[in-house]
């Protein structure tokens, strides 16, 4: 597959369906490509007509006499795929389908689309759409679509699925003269989605942030990999459509019913640092501040206001969505009191008072910023009187020049703040017209850089020596899908939270009375007795469940009872028996801990207040699996019941949080472990004494077992690979520990770059690299594991880890080739490092079922060459350095003719390693 530079950059377009014929969408489009002539060149094409737009028009896209690198199709769609399997023939690299008339129209458009991507990936060209309206480059000055707008070049690209609502939204923007880098629609994305989008935009250097309007994300997994690649780079934020028709059709679990595709998405989007946001507006708004390297490190805000009113709204609104007001500190206190009238308000909001003078108001705006309390500012002002509305601004925007805590500002009016704003906007400080739309933007800032932590939790793949022993459950599971027993039974699911080390009550299965009680005898009363059934899904509502059963003469009583009470609420339910369960006293807490596969982003966990209200409280959060403590804490602080859980309600003692947290991890694991989970409902987990166990568990498996031949078919990240941590040995017999890198790592990787020779150091980069900065080591060392492999070799020295090499291989986005890097510390090359990594990158490659890996040598770098060629690369010398490659399956490899030509130059090099 071809990259999409060409197809956003072209230099050659066609139109396949050009016309001269006023109102349609061929000339409408012509047109748009036209306003960029001089830029590229631009074919009619059209076999109807000699000439269109003055211009020489072709039959077919064949016949044109120049590489097309972009062809923009608007032709009906039943002749489509003949279209584009024409573009395929003559070799274009990409291709955009505006024309209607696909799946919106049913089975028949269905099938043209099978064609076409039957096509598609027979040439591997690009395709955007079809039922798109098609993408704008205002940077390339290239409008391939048929809309009356044109916008500004600028830094925001924006993409949207839907046409209509895109290009309503573009309208809008080109009356405020928003500026763009991009604008594209995605259509149906047979091919392109948002995630190849992200991936260019991400790369594309007149991009700085990306917003996006999404109905459904495409391909989930490469979503979530491009948003992880980019989002701190680049501010990410999306508009998520149908935020209340999450359909909870699942019956068979309360997860299944409460996780709706809005929350999932919510959740999906947090982890991989998007910014959501509700309205059309804040995109836009997002888009730029987010982008200011302002942005708050907590939620603690200060207002500086010189009016009551304004500065109590602003203040009620952060209560509203959640935020914090900054506590002044006594220092703060203390100044603002000797400056201030006596009647100030002596607290935050700072009111300074209508009289205030800019000295004033300067006092107050600097004294919040100095204050270690504060996290970011908003400054209000009202005109009032004598207030010199523009010289406060000017003020203000002294204050905040070396400051690195952001402000926000509303001078509120129209005509007297028109030369206030323009100072603010001048100097990048966004201002508003009203406070709280300052808040809710402060509000999205806050949450962008809190949601960018988590882009650093890289939970675990349990380690080997950690994983539980769960091969009786594998067999178990296996069984169970082919005999289609799909729920499993409490006691089959007892066993799964047994090898989890989920704490649960004890309990067991009995088929008659005479069973039940031995079970009880066993366990001890006070006892409960569950019905068991396949019928049954929830069993409090057939009067299924009998709590606190003291004796055996009870339980006698009680069973028959329950079985009838069953058989009248639930008539021919088959019965298996009952479930025996030790009853739980003062129970403190129910929740609910479950995990049900979403249908874009896989496997998901919740979290919430349980028991049987479950549905009515709605107080849940969603995380994606992996997950690791902070992640699972992050997830209970989400919900209400959490505030109880840390701190007690009225005579009920706190939860132990750090328990529940690590049940979390472990449930986590437990859902990692095994795809064939469709469903699981842990509900109540209860919590009693401090301490925390199951009490209800529901397991629910998938029809279909899982497709094995990648590693973790039901997830869309990755966990940390355990599986590449391996002890080795250097020849001289120093022990290494190889290990996948970790965004933990950045300071031994920095440490590791900077103490490389001038020589090593340009061998890896091309020229000599020291104190790379803060970014650029971030996407060193937190890296995507689906994407990009990095393999750390470190040693102990002196007490202390040092990484002494690294081995690196990318991914291409579309998977087929790899580019590897390897680079050893000087003094410990030649010692069979390198030739470990670069071994241990091909059988990483070979996993992935890479087709190829390649590398870029410098030509003097005759130690890496040789290990090249002794390791079976290709040696491809070009002007300024060698590219090295490795077919890694036999229809992939071409180079054997170039091979053959580097084994006559074969250079004697050391045997050792440079790079
Ligand atoms: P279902 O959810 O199918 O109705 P549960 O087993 O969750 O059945 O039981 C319903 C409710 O009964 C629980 O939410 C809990 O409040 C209570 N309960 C069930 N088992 C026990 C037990 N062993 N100890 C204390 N309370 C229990
Ligand atoms: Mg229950």
């Amino acid at each position: 597959m071809v990259d999409m530079e060409k197809m956003f950059n072209p230099k050659t377009v066609a139109l396949v369906g050009a016309t001269d014929k006023e109102g349609t969408v061929g000339e409408a489009t012509l047109k748009n490509l036209l306003l960029g002539k001089g830029k590229h060149t631009v074919y009619p094409v059209n076999p109807a007509h000699e000439t269109v737009a003055g211009l020489k028009c072709y039959p077919n896209i064949i016949s044109v006499p120049e590489h097309v690198d972009l062809v923009v199709v608007a032709t009906p769609a039943k002749s489509v795929p003949e279209v584009v399997e024409e573009c395929g023939k003559a070799g274009v690299d990409g291709v955009v389908i505006i024309s209607a008339g696909f799946r919106e129209i049913g089975k028949e458009g269905v099938e043209l689309e099978k064609q076409i991507s039957a096509i598609r990936a027979k040439y591997g060209f690009r395709l955007l759409g079809p039922n798109c309206v098609g993408f704008v480059r205002p940077a390339v000055h290239l409008n391939a679509t048929f809309l009356r707008d044109n916008p500004e070049a600028g830094s925001i690209a924006f993409i949207s699925q839907s046409g209509a609502l895109g290009s309503a939204i573009l309208d809008w923007a080109t009356v405020s003269h928003v500026g763009f880098s991009m604008f594209a629609s995605l259509g149906s994305m047979l091919d392109l989605d948002f995630g190849d989008l992200i991936d260019f935009l991400g790369s594309d250097a007149s991009t700085r942030s990306i917003i996006l309007y999404v109905e459904g994300i495409g391909t989930a997994k490469k979503f979530m990999s491009a948003a992880r690649g980019f989002a701190r780079t680049k501010p990410i934020i999306v508009l998520k459509a149908g935020k209340y028709n999450t359909g909870a059709k699942a019956v068979q679990s309360h997860t299944g019913a409460l996780a709706g595709d809005f929350e999932v998405y919510d959740a999906a989007f947090k982890r991989v640092g998007v910014v959501r946001v509700d309205q059309i507006g804040d995109l836009f708004n997002c888009a730029s501040v987010l982008d200011s390297k302002r942005l708050p490190s907590g939620p603690r805000l200060a207002i500086v206001t010189n009016a009551g009113g304004p500065g109590v709204v602003a203040s009620d609104y952060v209560t509203d969505l959640g935020g914090e007001l900054a506590k002044l500190s006594d220092d703060s206190m203390k100044t603002l009191d000797e400056h201030l009238p006596p009647y100030w308000s002596h607290g935050n909001p700072v009111d300074v008072l209508g009289d205030a003078d800019v000295a004033r108001y300067q006092t107050a705006v600097g004294t919040c910023l100095a204050d270690p309390n504060v996290d970011g500012l908003l400054a209000i002002c009202t005109p009032q009187g004598v207030t010199p509305a523009a010289d406060l601004a000017a003020a203000v925007v002294k204050l905040t020049k070396d400051r690195s805590k952001p402000v926000l500002t509303v001078w509120m009016g129209e005509k007297g703040v028109i030369e206030a704003r323009r100072k603010f906007s001048e100097n990048s400080i966004p201002t508003y017209p009203t406070p709280e739309e300052a808040v809710k933007t402060y509000m999205y800032m806050y949450r962008y850089r809190r949601n960018l932590d988590l882009l650093y939790e890289t939970p675990e793949e349990l380690p080997v020596d950690m994983m539980p022993p769960n091969s009786h459950l594998k067999l178990m599971v296996r069984k169970a899908i082919s005999e289609g027993k799909l729920l499993l039974s409490q006691a089959d699911a007892d066993k799964f939270l047994d090898a989890y080390n989920i704490p649960r009550l004890n309990g067991g299965f009995a088929r008659s009375e005479e069973e039940a009680l031995m079970v009880a005898r066993k366990i001890g009363y006070p006892v409960v007795l569950k019905i068991v059934s396949q019928d049954v899904v929830h069993k409090s509502d057939v009067g299924g469940v009998v709590t606190g059963i003291n004796s055996t003469e009870t339980l006698a009583h009680e069973f028959s009872k329950l079985m009838d009470r069953v058989k009248v609420l639930k008539p021919g339910a088959r019965i298996d028996g009952v479930y025996v369960q030790r009853m739980a006293k003062s129970v403190d807490y129910e929740l609910i801990l479950g995990s049900k596969k979403d249908r874009d982003f896989g496997a998901v966990l919740l979290f919430g207040s349980g028991g049987i209200g479950v549905e009515l409280f709605r107080d849940f959060s969603i995380g994606l699996p992996p997950t690791n403590q902070v992640l699972a804490r992050r997830m209970m602080e989400e919900t209400t019941i959490y505030k109880a859980l840390a701190h007690g309600l009225r005579n009920r003692a706190p939860a132990n949080t750090k328990t529940l947290e690590e049940v979390i991890v472990r449930f986590s694991g437990m859902i990692t472990d095994f795809p064939e989970i469709a469903e699981v409902d842990i509900n109540p987990l209860s919590v009693a004494e401090g301490k925390v166990f199951a009490v209800d568990v529901r397991i629910l498996l998938d029809s279909k077992p899982p497709d094995r031949s990648t590693p973790y078919p039901h997830m869309v990240i990755m966990p940390y690979p355990t599986k590449y941590v391996v002890p080795w040995k250097l020849e001289d017999g120093t022990d290494v520990l190889l290990r996948p890198i970790r965004p933990e790592d950045e300071a031994i990787e920095s440490e590791f770059i900077n103490g490389l020779s001038d020589e090593a150091s340009r061998y890896r980069f091309f020229s000599i690299v020291r104190n790379l900065p803060h970014s650029d080591l971030v996407r060193f060392c937190n890296i995507d594991y689906d994407r990009e492999m990095a393999i750390v070799a470190t040693i102990t020295e002196g007490g202390r880890r040092r990484e002494i090499g690294v081995g690196r291989i990318i991914s291409e986005p579309d998977k087929r080739r790899g580019e590897f890097a390897v680079v050893i510390a000087d003094q410990y090359q030649a010692k069979g490092l390198g030739r470990k990594l670069v071994d241990m990158l091909i059988d990483i490659a070979e996993e992935r079922r890479l087709e190829s890996i390649y590398g870029v040598v410098l030509k003097d770098n005759a130690p890496m060459l040789t290990l090249c060629k002794e390791m079976g690369f290709s040696l491809k010398p070009t002007q300024d350095y060698t590219e090295v490659e490795l077919a890694l399956r036999l229809e992939a490899s071409s180079q054997g003719q170039v091979q053959t030509q580097s084994q006559e130059e074969q250079t004697e090099g050391a045997t050792g390693l440079a790079q």
